[in-house]
């Protein structure tokens, strides 16, 4: 079995352990699809090549990290995409997560806080092929509101709260996918929705360790 085939073995395994919390036995074949798909180890630094199908976060400079492969699924399955949709990303990164929407979904538009890194991850995605994804660095929690209303918003780093411009930017029946803390300091992955009322609901999926969303601009 090549390193591909056995990480996604490993996310198969490690989704149907969490079932009790998540409510999902299986992902998407798309989104298994997709996983297979993009080539991980173009999206690790070039010492961590090795480790690049390891069901495992692993540092990609600047404090931060590239996600585990699991919850990287995870939150694509959650987000349920369809091919017509456009998705918005706040935590670029090394633009691995950009990349798995891009496989499924029409329009990924992903927002970088850190230069260094949201620069890199533009012209990696662009080599790759990755023609579906636009980069911006800027600050996240206040969303991307030309490209707005999106079908579906990931934040791939815990927020305190829920940005109240993504919110805004949710189309009627989109997912917005984010880490938030809970009264106890945890973190879980949560599902807010947003019905054609706009009225808003939010499910608690999954315990979670994401690295803090930051608030450039903003003292403290
Ligand atoms: N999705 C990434 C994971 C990145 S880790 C991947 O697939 O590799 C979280 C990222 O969120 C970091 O790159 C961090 O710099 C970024 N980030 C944190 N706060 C942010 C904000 N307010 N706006 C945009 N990006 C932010």
């Amino acid at each position: 079995m090549d390193r591909k085939q056995r990480m996604i073995g490993e996310i198969e395994e490690e989704v149907r352990s969490t079932v009790g919390y998540t409510g999902r036995a299986r992902l998407r074949t798309g989104v298994l699809e997709a996983m297979t798909a993009v080539p991980r180890e173009e999206f690790v630094p070039p010492n961590l090549r090795e480790q690049a199908y390891e069901n495992v976060p692993l540092p990609i400079g600047q404090g931060q990290t590239i996600s585990q492969p699991f919850i990287v699924a995870l939150m694509t399955d959650l987000l349920e995409p369809e091919p017509g949709h456009r998705i918005l990303e706040v935590g670029t990164g090394c633009g691995y997560q950009a990349a798995v929407l891009a496989e499924l979904v029409q329009e990924v538009y992903s927002v970088e806080a850190i230069p260094g890194l949201g620069e890199a991850a533009r012209e990696r995605l662009k080599r790759l092929g990755y023609g579906n994804v636009s980069v911006r660095v800027a600050d996240g929690n206040r969303g991307w509101p030309e490209a707005a209303p999106f079908d579906g918003i990931v934040v791939t780093a815990g927020a305190r709260e829920v940005p109240v411009a993504l919110v805004e930017q949710l189309a009627p029946g989109g997912r917005l996918v984010l880490p938030l803390e809970g009264p106890d300091a945890g973190q879980d992955i949560q599902v807010v929705t947003k019905d054609s009322e706009g009225a808003r609901t939010s499910q608690p999926i999954l315990p979670v360790a994401f690295v803090p969303l930051i608030h450039p601009g903003v003292p403290g």
